[in-house]
């Protein structure tokens, strides 16, 4: 390595970089990239050092979080590729790994620690020779926990969270049929957040193709107004899908997922609907991955969240509810119509955060498993995603029909 190392180093607040630490380089010119050559993560004695090299310098930011406790890095402009908790770390302290996008511009390093550790000393070293790498150095050390959780509960700086979830305003009229329905389209994941990894394939990529093809399928099929919670590799926290949902004025909501489960050997579709009381293992456990992948990225579901599961859910949810599993009996007899293979029971219920929305009609549907070799062929199957995504436009367009029908009758 060069010689030629200048050192930033920086007094050391528990709260780092505040400020999103401007380096002293050359302006940033395009991507950056991670560099698994010259980075590693190694436990020092008690304590974990971390040294990640990227392309060039760029501003950078470290934190930690709790519940789990994580240790997270921010970069302006980093391309993460595929960096993997094998290749990188040798600690025994880190327990998973995650990195990609976080929001436009600027992408996340997670580790989850296997307990609380602080911060100790944070710097950037940037090479002025010839590779205009740089190296950020981080020290750990373990930490008292409730030292950790108040640094871990430090808000932070303003104008850097993750946007807020819009208001909650009035309840929705219902639709009637008298305007196009307003689908609100959810593809699962992305950014950060890959979903369930098989090989080359990603969860994350796959639901967003089928996605795209929903999409443009109600439009084609007329009568059908869409918008998606995203429409790129990029993430989105569980409340700001909701969100978008509600300012969209989403007639119904649809969350498209294809995940891995560890239990049994799932296969074929399902539809999932928001849980009345507790569920079987399976779906707890597919709840606790979904909502978990949130929290692995940083984001923190456990204030705003609670306001749309709690005070929202007793407004109008007894309304909703029936709606809600009546969009999902629909799919179901459009998607077997169709003669594509279902899970069995093929309608479940699940505690999933973001079908929540008391007074929007919501489903979450696993379009099949990743973790199935034979679901897996499917759902990279172009004609196999075309064949299920005209089943779900008649799915939709036979609950439309049928809810706007009962909505008349209940208004006389
Ligand atoms: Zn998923």
């Amino acid at each position: 390595m060069s010689r030629l190392f200048a050192i930033f180093r920086l007094g050391f607040l528990a709260w780092l970089l505040a400020a999103p630490f401007a380096h002293a380089g050359p302006a940033l010119s395009g991507l950056a990239r991670f560099e698994a050559k010259g980075s590693a993560i190694t436990d020092v004695g008690d304590g974990i050092a971390v040294r990640l090299a990227i392309s060039q310098p760029v501003p950078w930011r470290v934190r930690v979080l709790d519940h789990p406790a994580r240790l997270v890095v921010d970069f302006r402009e980093v391309d993460w590729g595929s960096v993997s908790r094998a290749e990188l770390s040798h600690s025994l302290h880190i327990k998973a790994l995650r990195a990609g996008p976080l929001r436009p511009g600027w992408s996340r390093l997670v580790l989850e620690l296997d307990g609380p550790f602080g911060v100790k000393t944070a710097e950037m070293r940037t090479d002025q020779g010839a590779s205009g790498r740089a190296v950020v150095h981080l020290q750990l050390r373990p930490e008292p926990e409730a030292a950790f959780a108040e640094v871990a509960a430090r808000p932070d700086p303003p104008g850097w969270t993750l946007p807020k979830p819009a208001q909650i305003g009035m309840s929705k009229r219902r639709q009637t049929g008298d305007h196009p329905l307003m689908v609100v389209i959810d593809p699962g994941h992305g950014g950060i957040d890959p979903g369930a990894v098989y090989g080359k394939e990603h969860e994350a990529n796959i639901v967003l193709a089928v996605a795209r093809k929903l999409r443009e399928a109600l439009l084609r099929a007329g009568g059908f107004d869409v918008v998606m919670t995203r429409d790129a590799n990029v993430f989105v926290p569980l409340e700001t899908r909701v969100s978008v949902a509600r300012e969209a004025g989403a007639d119904l909501f649809l969350s498209l997922h294809a995940d891995a489960i560890p239990v049994g050997h799932a296969s074929g579709a399902t539809v999932y609907t928001l849980a009345r009381k507790a569920t079987n293992r399976a779906s707890a456990l597919l709840a606790e991955h979904h909502n978990r992948d949130d929290l692995l990225s940083g984001v923190d579901l456990s204030g705003t969240d609670d306001i749309v599961a709690g005070l929202l859910m007793s407004m109008a949810q007894t309304d909703n509810m029936p709606r809600s599993d009546a969009l999902a009996s629909a799919l179901v007899a459009s998607i077997e119509k169709a003669g594509l293979r279902m899970h069995d029971p093929a309608h479940e219920e699940a505690d999933f955060s973001v079908i929540r929305s008391p007074d929007i009609p919501s489903a979450l549907l696993e379009l099949g498993f990743l973790s199935s070799p034979r679901d897996r062929k499917r759902l990279e199957d172009p004609a196999w995603q075309s064949r299920m995504v005209a089943a779900i436009v008649r799915g939709i367009r036979a609950w439309a029909v049928k809810d706007a029908a009962q909505a008349a009758l209940l208004r006389q």
